[in-house]
């Protein structure tokens, strides 16, 4: 999986990885970052600018830190569950919204997760993290 930003190349695999947090109290079972990175590849993919006040864990974000303001890219989708388990993610299907209701009447998920890829600005280290979304 890559992306480019800036004429820049960003590519997300294992040398780059650097951790996966799956939600605390109700993580979403059998998923590692080889799964997210397998719904993400060969997508054109937006991944948006964002500033964290935590700095990069492989580099501390020492070339583009300033103010404790540090710039990663970031990007989202969702993961549709049903006992935890993914069913679906918001990539593999179309109209999202629409979808996923219907998906909920129909008792096929019961459950949305967030996952967040953020990926530092600097040295291209990423990091996947899972959280339950409030439905
Ligand atoms: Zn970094």
């Amino acid at each position: 999986m890559k992306f480019t930003v800036n004429k820049e190349e960003y590519v997300l695999d294992e040398d780059k990885f650097g951790a996966f947090r799956n939600d605390e109290e109700k993580p979403v079972q059998n998923i590692d970052e080889e799964d997210i990175l397998k719904i993400l590849e060969n997508r054109e993919l937006d991944f948006e600018k964002a500033y964290y006040s935590i700095p990069c864990e492989n580099c501390n974000s020492e070339k583009s830190g300033e103010k404790k303001i540090y710039k990663f890219f970031e990007y989202h989708l969702y993961l549709y569950t049903k006992d935890c388990e993914v069913v679906t993610n918001s990539l593999d299907i179309k109209d999202e919204e629409t979808s996923f209701k219907r998906l909920l009447n129909q008792k096929e998920v019961d459950n949305s997760y967030i996952v967040t890829i953020m990926v530092c600005c600097d040295c291209g280290d990423f990091e996947i993290e899972i959280d339950e979304f409030e439905i």
